[in-house]
This record gives C-alpha cells, sequence and structure tokens, in this order.
C-alpha cells in the first residue's frame, strides 16, 4: 500500500477512520520485521493500537527506533510490572464533580467531551480512565454544564479527553453555544492532537467555530518531536493562528524519543515556524505501561538546565510532574 497518495485523497473524517490498527500492520508498512519487535500482550485488548495515515508518512521505513513509532508501538515491556505506577496515577477519579467534569484546578474546569482519539499514545495517562461511566450525552451534558454556570469562580473550560477535535464541527459549535450563557466563562481551551496527527481537521469551518468573538480560544496542540511537525502541520497551524487563535504545545518527556537537549530544542524551533509556543514539558505520568518512556527527574533537570542556554526564553517549555491532590501543575525545574 502507497500510504502517500492515500492520505491526500482522505477527508479528515476518513482519516480518523481509517487508521493503522495493529502491530503487524504498523511493521508492514515501514518495513520492519515483526518478529525483531515482539509486540501482543495482553494489554493490547485493552489500549489497541491506533496510527493515523498522516502521522505513519513521517515515520523513516526501517528504522525500529523512530522517535514517532517509539511512541505508537505496543512494546512488550508495557506488561512488564512497574512497583509505583499506577491505573489512576492523577486521582482524577476524585475530582470528578459531574459528569464528564473535572475540576482540579482553580478557576479551570475540564471536560472529556469524549473518549475517541485520532491516535493511541502508549504513555497516555488516561489510557485506563473510565470513560463510559463519564461521557454523558447531550441531555446530560445540560444538567453537568449546569454546574459550570453555577460555579462563577471558573473563567476557563477546557476542552479535553480523548481528544476534543475528534468531535463534530456542530457538536463542538454546540459546546461553544452552551458556554456563551454563562458569563464569568471568558476562555475556551483546547487540547488536541488533530492538528498534527491529521492536519485536514483544521478546516475554515473550523477555524471559524474556534473564533468565535464571545470567547478568547487558546489551542494546545501535543507534540513530542519536530520530526512530527512537517509542512502540512505547519499550514494548519498558521490557518488556526490566522483565524486569531493562541497556540501553544504540551510536550511529554520520553525515553528515547526527546530526551536530548538536541530532540527539545529542535522541537522548540519548529513549532516556532508553525506558530506555536512551547508551555509544558510533562514528566511522564506513573501509569501503569508507561515505565520504559520514563525519564529520571535528575536528568530532566540537567536537560532544562542546557535548554536554557541554548534557547531564547520564550522557547523554553516549562517542566512540571502532575500530582494527585496538588493545586496545579508543579514545576519540576
Ligand atoms: C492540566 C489540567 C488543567 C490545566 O492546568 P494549566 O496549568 O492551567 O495548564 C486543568 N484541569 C485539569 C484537571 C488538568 O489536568
Ligand atoms: S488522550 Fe492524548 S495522549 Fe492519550 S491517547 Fe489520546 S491523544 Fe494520546
Amino acid at each position: 500500500m502507497n500510504t502517500i497518495p492515500l492520505q491526500q485523497r482522505l477527508s479528515w473524517q476518513e482519516l480518523l477512520s481509517n487508521t493503522v490498527s495493529d502491530a503487524a500492520e504498523l511493521c508492514r508498512l515501514l518495513d520492519l520485521d515483526l518478529a525483531a519487535l515482539p509486540a501482543g500482550h495482553p494489554l493490547l485488548a485493552q489500549f489497541p493500537v491506533r496510527v493515523p495515515l498522516p502521522f505513519l508518512g513521517r515515520m523513516v521505513k526501517g528504522d525500529p527506533f523512530d522517535p514517532l513509532l517509539l511512541q505508537v508501538f505496543p512494546a512488550m515491556a508495557e506488561a512488564s510490572p512497574a512497583p509505583g505506577f499506577e491505573t489512576d496515577p492523577l486521582g482524577e477519579a476524585a475530582s470528578n464533580p459531574a459528569p464528564g467534569i473535572l475540576h482540579k484546578y482553580d478557576g479551570r474546569a475540564l471536560l472529556l467531551v469524549t473518549a475517541a482519539c485520532a491516535i493511541h499514545c502508549r504513555y497516555c495517562f488516561r489510557r485506563h480512565f473510565p470513560y463510559q461511566d463519564n461521557l454523558p450525552g447531550k441531555q446530560q451534558w445540560q444538567d453537568s454544564l449546569a454546574y459550570i454556570g453555577a460555579d462563577t469562580s471558573i473563567t476557563e473550560v477546557i476542552l479535553s479527553g480523548g481528544d476534543p477535535l475528534t468531535l463534530s464541527d456542530s457538536y463542538l459549535d454546540w459546546f461553544y453555544r452552551q458556554l456563551a450563557d454563562f458569563e464569568h466563562v471568558r476562555r475556551i481551551r483546547i487540547h488536541t492532537r488533530l492538528p498534527v496527527m491529521i492536519p485536514q481537521r483544521v478546516t475554515d469551518n473550523l477555524c471559524r467555530i474556534l473564533a468565535n468573538p464571545r470567547f478568547r480560544t487558546i489551542v494546545v496542540i501535543h507534540s513530542n518531536h519536530a520530526q512530527e511537525i512537517d509542512a502540512a502541520v505547519i499550514s494548519a497551524c498558521l490557518a488556526l493562528k490566522s483565524a486569531g487563535l493562541t497556540l501553544l504545545n504540551q510536550s511529554v518527556l520520553l525515553k528515547q524519543v526527546n530526551d536530548s537537549t538536541d530532540a527539545l530544542a529542535a522541537l522548540s524551533e519548529r513549532l516556532f515556524e508553525a506558530g506555536v509556543l512551547p508551555y509544558y514539558l510533562h514528566l511522564l505520568d506513573r501509569v501503569t505501561g508507561a515505565a520504559h518512556f520514563d525519564v529520571p527527574e535528575q536528568q530532566a533537570r540537567e536537560l532544562m538546565a542546557a535548554l536554557r542556554d541554548r534557547l531564547p526564553g520564550y522557547l523554553v517549555p516549562k517542566l512540571v510532574r502532575e500530582q494527585a491532590g496538588a493545586g496545579a501543575k508543579t514545576p519540576a525545574a
């Protein structure tokens, strides 16, 4: 299969449903030997492989250590027991005041608007989250949103999930219209990997919805490596920026993917070309199945010091760790 022409012909909806969904196919498309990269452990049924074609197209064929591949490949190491790694490392189940809403930090409420993602990131801290019990339909959303209406300290609503940009334009617009009734809500923030995974998602209509003058909208893309950001991703980001949105990036510090000064500096430089400023660099959440991505905190601090020497201040992300029970993301450097 030649993936490049195919992905150019497909709409974003088709690209979202036509993803690579098993390790053997992934290996075949990348000219890799599956026998040398054993996969297929029991955890896979719970969190299957999912790789969109545009992202696949940026991987280097024949390289088992490709930094994009490592983020999606279900390594056997996921099945190894790791002390201190848990299924709900952030204690999110405890800050869930209404179905679909997480309210952990002052002034900001996070809505879990969908469980769907374009990609399954093997390090994901929500890979075990009980979405089924937590995904309201429109009717129930109206009840849940009443929680936000009643708490006038909430000035920012964060659309998260899952990936909110997997929703249709009309559903996103529905959320904008519901929230417009709450005068205290000034900002909407969208955490999404879609502009990077499937840049075709950034259509004129999407830009129009997000540019709703009632709010300031911030789009936080999630990119971990410069190689993820090709010309199509840059165009998509610049389109969002032209619509007047603020663009930020958050990354996760991942062993073998971006745990070097060169990789992190190249990412920041590339993001800036796309009109995006680095926001957070997260230390890995200690979620079961992700221990093989862990970078020790001391090494992370050294990387940050080297990055500060190398880059202008505005290209240096904040290194943070998320801690259950803390009132904010905790600075780690
Ligand atoms: C990360 C997070 C936020 C946003 O935190 P910022 O520091 O403002 O980026 C809000 N709510 C929850 C539940 C979060 O996990
Ligand atoms: S929620 Fe984000 S990190 Fe987790 S699998 Fe989806 S896109 Fe990846």
